[in-house]
């Protein structure tokens, strides 16, 4: 074989390799012509940018709805400007890229457009979560804040001499106190678990004693909520591995909500096993879950009525705490619920490690 034709081989497998690497890449890339043509897209712009398939003769107007990008390529066509342009650009379904149009002169008189899109859907998606979470902590902490200071305020400008005032504005203070600290306990448990530093240690736990003395523990709550507290555990429940101390939170967390949300009613902890799973209810005749609410109710600082929860002492935290640990133990939890009926919370672990 000569030189030439080694050189010509190499050549046809370097084109290959290079089609292959812009077929597979996950970002979309896309050639215009003069004519603001496609000459080229690859499949991830395809799949990205239309549901009809291949995209090649289209013209860019009819695939590219984004006027950012129909603009900035008329003025890279009329222009001789060879500066490649950054541009945010909405694609289809909701979904966000940032584009890169380069202008590329094959000879001369012919000049096309390479644009790249990388898709920065989720990470825009991740910032607005960081951005929402900063917001709403700091709203929280805010709001408690604010009142102890009211409150200290009125007291320094005299209020401090009249001896029943004084110990009215010191128990509210004392309350939003706890409050805040609440809040930052329910916090800081949180971000361990989310960052998986939260220690767990498995032990065969007895689930029947464990309930048995988490409900004495709520007994004068109910009783004062006029609520009567029922267990009903069904017979052979076999031990589990489970981290005692979560699990004891995640009950815990719950029977709370269910008194917290009821009134003169009932709340019933059921542990029951079904299949290799077992399975636990905390049902409640309170207020209910409005439908459109129940999808969201596990989402941090979710609540359905914010100022109901901040008055019984919520920091809307809770449920998400509790669906973190229940999926450390590989498990699932879900809730039932009819708004003015009650709800049930029910989560299964599984029996065996
Ligand atoms: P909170 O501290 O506000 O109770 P949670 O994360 O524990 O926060 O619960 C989130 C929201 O879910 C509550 O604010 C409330 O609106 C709703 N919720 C939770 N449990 C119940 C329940 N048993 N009955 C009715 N609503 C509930």
């Amino acid at each position: 074989m000569g030189i030439s034709s080694t050189k010509e081989a190499s050549n046809g497998v370097k084109a290959k390799l290079l089609e292959a690497v812009v077929d597979e890449m996950q970002n979309g890339v896309l050639v215009i012509d003069a004519k603001k043509r496609l000459l080229y897209a690859n499949p991830f712009f395809e799949k990205t940018f239309s549901a009809a398939g291949k995209l090649e003769g289209k013209g860019l107007s009819e695939v590219v709805k984004d006027k950012t990008v129909l603009e900035t390529v008329d003025r890279m066509l009329l222009s001789k400007e060879e500066k490649p342009q950054e541009i945010a650009v909405q694609g289809k379904g909701g979904r966000f890229f940032e584009a890169r149009l380069v202008p590329f002169l094959i000879s001369d008189l012919q000049k096309v457009i390479i644009g790249f899109f990388h898709d920065v859907t989720e990470e825009k998606r991740v910032e607005a979560i960081k951005r929402d979470f900063v917001a709403n902590v700091s709203h929280e902490l805010r709001t408690p804040l604010s009142s102890i200071k009211g409150y200290a305020e009125t007291l320094l400008d005299g209020a401090l001499d009249d001896k029943k005032t004084l110990k009215n504005f010191l128990t509210i203070i004392d309350r939003h106190a706890n409050r805040m600290t609440a809040l930052i306990e329910d916090l800081l448990t949180l971000s361990m678990l989310e960052s998986h530093q939260m220690p767990m240690s498995f032990e065969p736990l007895d689930i029947k004693g464990l309930i048995n003395s988490i409900i004495q523990g709520f007994e004068k709550q109910a009783k004062d909520k006029g609520i009567k507290l029922i267990t009903d555990i069904g017979k052979e429940i076999p031990k589990i591995p489970a981290d005692k101390d979560r699990l004891e939170q995640v009950i815990v967390n719950l029977a709370d909500n269910a008194i917290k949300y009821t009134n003169n009613g009932t709340v019933r902890i059921f542990a029951r096993k079904t299949d290799n799973m077992l399975q636990i209810d905390v049902e409640d005749t309170g207020i209910g879950i409005p439908e459109k609410d129940i999808p969201r109710i596990f989402e941090r600082f979710y609540r359905v009525d914010k100022g109901r929860s901040r008055e019984l002492g919520g920091t809307g935290l809770g449920l998400a705490i509790v669906k973190h640990i229940i999926q450390g133990h590989n498990g699932k939890i879900w809730v039932k619920s009819e708004l003015g009926k009650g709800s049930v919370f029910s989560f299964a672990l599984p029996v065996k490690e």
